[in-house]
């Protein structure tokens, strides 16, 4: 057990849901500890919105945000309270002991009476060997064309996107700017992005798409030369020679490294209560693009930020540490219906445990 102040919110991430909890954590007096993360690969602290260009749809921006101007904001507004932020990873949590224990990746592992889990999800790779090989050393394979589209590497070249949800046409308008032409590569032959995406990416001169097809090869030895296509209904094989290829089909829950503590659904989210953050172990909170499958957009993961500072505070009030103004007057958990429950509340792992020995301080 490590020494020293045991805190009272650690909270695990750096996009909208971690700093949305840490601004009403700090802002309720709770001291919140934010470990921020690390560059690692196209992964950088401050979440996918890093790698947005214009966010059009979070209000309070009439004109529109720039992600990454987005994420200051919000960082600069928790750190204007009593926001600590620390800029490692967390590489694992101990919740088999009370108060908690956080071992980042460099600093001395600390305690904490509560955590936050906001850590979000990271881009999914077809997994060719080569397609991996050509990504991992600059060789013309990228999951984030606002990170490398502008590359003179990628300049007036055949862009390929696969992929046919809302990020495919986000990427593939972006590289309109710098590509001669652009080709979505999609399996299916009708778009899973919401239509106004989708109308804009069918409208744009620079782009074409080729339906019912996959990537099932990347060519080139140091830097891409071409892929290969399989249709999806005949099962013929081709080649398409492009300068840089581009996979957009979607992201997996960052939760590897709570090694299984915190049950998940079937698709590797955190499982929360219907309604609320809390997790099945008591004391432990998730937010954010770690527990939505779903809506998947930044004003929700603040939303439910918002949602796991306040529950925390009420969890730590509950437990004689602080006092929460709405403890008193807020009212039980709203029940589930049957088809919201997939399993029994009564199966939850681990109930609210009582606050730690001696030593707490906040
Ligand atoms: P997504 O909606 O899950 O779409 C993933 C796409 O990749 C699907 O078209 C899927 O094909 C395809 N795909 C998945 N695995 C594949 C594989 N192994 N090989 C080939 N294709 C594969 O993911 P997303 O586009 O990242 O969007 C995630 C969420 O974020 C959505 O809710 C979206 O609306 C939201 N989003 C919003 C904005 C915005 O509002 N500006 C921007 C980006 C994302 P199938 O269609 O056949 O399943």
């Amino acid at each position: 057990m490590p020494e020293g102040t045991v805190h009272d919110v650690v909270i695990i991430g750096s996009g909208p849901a971690a700093w949305t909890a840490a601004v009403y954590a700090a802002r309720a007096n709770l001291s919140p500890v934010v470990y921020e993360g690390e560059p690692v690969g196209t992964e950088i602290p401050g979440g996918q919105l890093m790698l947005t260009t214009d966010i059009e749809n979070f209000p309070g921006f009439p004109e529109g945000v720039t992600g990454p101007e987005l994420m200051d904001r919000m960082k600069a507004q928790a750190v204007r309270y009593e926001t600590k932020v620390m800029s490692e990873l967390v590489t694992s949590v101990d919740m088999s002991q009370y108060p908690f224990v956080v071992t980042p990746s460099y600093s001395e592992p600390v305690r904490a009476l509560t955590v936050i889990v906001a850590t979000g999800a990271k881009a999914k790779w077809i997994g060719l060997p080569n397609e991996m090989k050509l990504a991992q050393h600059g060789g013309g394979v990228s999951a984030c064309a606002v990170c490398d589209g502008a590359l003179m590497f990628y300049r007036n070249k055949l862009l390929a996107v696969v992929g046919g949800g809302d990020t495919a046409m986000e990427e593939a308008l972006y590289l309109t700017k710098y590509a001669s032409e652009v080709v979505i590569i999609h399996r299916r032959d009708k778009f899973r992005a919401s239509k106004v995406m989708a109308d804009r990416v069918l409208g744009h001169k620079k782009v074409r798409v080729i339906w019912n097809s996959e990537v099932t090869d990347v060519h080139g030895a140091d830097e891409i030369t071409g892929i290969e296509l399989t249709d999806t209904v005949t099962g013929e094989k081709s080649s398409l020679d492009v300068g840089g290829l581009f996979i957009a089909i979607g992201h997996e829950p960052n939760t590897k490294f709570l090694n299984g503590q915190l049950d998940l659904t079937s698709h590797g989210y955190i499982k929360v209560d219907p309604w609320r953050t809390s997790t099945s172990v008591g004391g432990v909170f998730a937010a954010g693009d770690v527990i939505d499958d779903y809506y998947r957009q930044a004003i929700t993961s603040s939303g439910t930020g918002c949602m796991a500072a306040l529950e925390a505070e009420r969890w730590l009030a509950h437990h004689g540490i602080g006092e929460s103004p709405i403890l008193e007057t807020a009212e039980g958990p709203v029940e589930a219906s049957l088809d919201q429950m997939e399993e029994p509340p009564t199966d939850r792992r681990s109930l609210p445990r009582p606050r730690g020995g001696a030593g707490v301080a906040g």
